[in-house]
């Protein structure tokens, strides 16, 4: 503003100037000619340079401001600097939203903005997945145009956000979305959308083993305590013979709980990320002691083999794991095996890797149980496993232990004709005897 006074004065300064002379050289009106021409040299360079300005102002946002001459200078340079500090704003506002809009992208979490109106104002390529949007096509519309769930646009009209939505989700099938609502300015909202499809299995399967152990120990324990119920009653007059058998089938129910309780602590071993221990199993010594103990069940029920293609060499792995899993395979042919039939162990190691296989003769698997044989208390016949001492989750231990030794399990099986399980490591796991020995 002094700049402006200082210019005034100065033209009143020059008026009175060309007065003055005029007055000294005899004539006022020379004096006031000469002021009004020189007013008017001033007003035509005024609007010369309000042209330039103007121009300026019509041109691209980039071109530089003309230089401007008198106090047009001074105020052009004055603007010049305003404009250069704006631009940098506007650079470094550029670059901050280039990032947030990165950040945006790489989010893993659904984010849409709603105007007051539900309008939806920006999204990121997730919420564009999840909703089924198109972020070019859709932002102006009102999204519950676009998304026409009775429970979603329930949920957002509620305006009570407190819980989350879970929902089916609107393009993908199978999968779930919770969704999240925020109300944040001036009445805008903020949807969140993250797929838990994966988290809901999760919760499942928890509920559903939760239920399942609940339901094995139940029954054991039933048994034992009506026994033991009607031992505390009729012990005196009990015949002797009949209390041992009660408390002999009482034991029996307690083995079995015991077994699944072992059974459990295992899978839950496997389950922790401990490191698994890398040992040379020598596979002459693990196949023999499998053979044993296989024999033992069978308790000579059925003939049991085991045959070798050359020497059996080693695996690297955790000897305690291999063992269970191994057992757990060939327990089964024996369980599943009626009496007088044939169970083959075989061991041979093709194209460098060790294989593994049982083969029974027994009552067969029909093949649409086959992909589930390896979840927690699958059995395709409840009673059978009970019978024969079965927990249900031998191949749920079986599956745990060879996927720690990267090991791959195949089954063929046919109804009233028997089953082979095959089990393939890997040829990073498989010494040859060579090596093995050195080992
Ligand atoms: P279980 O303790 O019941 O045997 P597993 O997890 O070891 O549990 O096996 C799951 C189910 O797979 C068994 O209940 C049985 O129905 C079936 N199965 C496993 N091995 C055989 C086999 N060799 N022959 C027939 N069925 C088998």
């Amino acid at each position: 503003m002094r700049e402006f006074w200082y210019r005034v004065l100065l033209r009143v300064v020059l008026v009175g100037a060309c007065v003055l002379t005029g007055l000294i050289a005899g004539s006022i009106v020379f004096g006031l000619a000469l002021a009004v021409g020189v007013l008017l040299a001033g007003s035509l360079r005024d609007q010369y340079e309000i042209g330039r300005f103007d121009h300026w102002l019509n041109s691209t946002v980039d071109t530089a401001l003309p230089d401007g001459a008198g106090q047009w200078e001074f105020l052009f340079a004055k603007l010049a600097r305003r404009e250069r500090n704006a631009r940098h704003l506007r650079e470094d506002l550029r670059s901050r939203l280039e990032r947030m809009r990165e950040a945006s992208r790489a989010m893993p979490d659904g984010t849409l903005i709603m105007s007051r109106d539900e309008v939806i104002e920006w999204l990121n390529p997730m919420a564009e997945q999840h909703l089924g949007l198109d972020g070019q096509r859709d932002i102006g519309s009102p999204l519950l145009n676009l998304l026409r769930q009775p429970e979603f646009a329930n949920y957002l009209q509620s305006g009570d956000y407190a819980d989350p939505l879970s929902m089916p989700s609107p393009r993908q099938p199978g999968r779930t979305l919770q969704i999240r609502v925020v109300a944040f300015g001036d009445e805008q909202k903020l949807l969140l959308s993250r797929d838990i499809t994966q988290l809901e299995k999760l919760e499942t399967m928890r509920r559903d083993f939760v239920a399942n152990v609940s339901h094995e120990m139940k029954t054991p324990l039933t048994v034992i305590h009506g026994f033991l119920e009607t031992l505390e009653d009729a012990l005196p007059e009990l015949p002797h013979e009949q209390a041992l058998s009660f408390i002999a089938m009482a034991q029996q129910q307690s083995v079995r709980m015991q077994r699944l309780v072992e059974d459990l602590l295992t899978l839950s071993a496997l389950e922790t990320d401990a490191p698994m221990s890398e040992e040379a199993v020598d596979m002459r010594n693990l196949l023999d002691i499998v053979m044993i103990e296989t024999r033992a069940l069978s308790g000579g029920r059925h003939e049991v083999l085991l045959e070798l293609d050359g020497p059996p060499g080693a695996l690297t792995g955790c000897a305690r794991d291999l063992r269970s899993a191994l057992g757990n395979l060939a327990s089964n042919a024996v369980r599943y095996t009626p009496d007088g039939g044939r169970v083959r162990l075989g061991w041979t190691v093709v194209d460098g890797c060790g294989v593994f296989s049982v083969e029974d003769n027994g009552i067969g698997i029909d093949a649409q149980h086959i992909p589930r044989l390896t979840e927690r208390f699958y059995r395709v016949d409840r009673g059978r496993s009970r019978e024969t001492g079965g927990t249900g989750l031998g191949l749920a231990i079986v599956k745990h232990v060879l996927e720690r030794h990267q090991a791959t399990l195949n089954v063929v099986s046919e109804p009233g004709k028997g089953s082979c399980f095959t089990v393939r490591f890997p040829a990073r796991r498989t010494l040859r005897q060579a090596q093995a020995v050195a080992a």
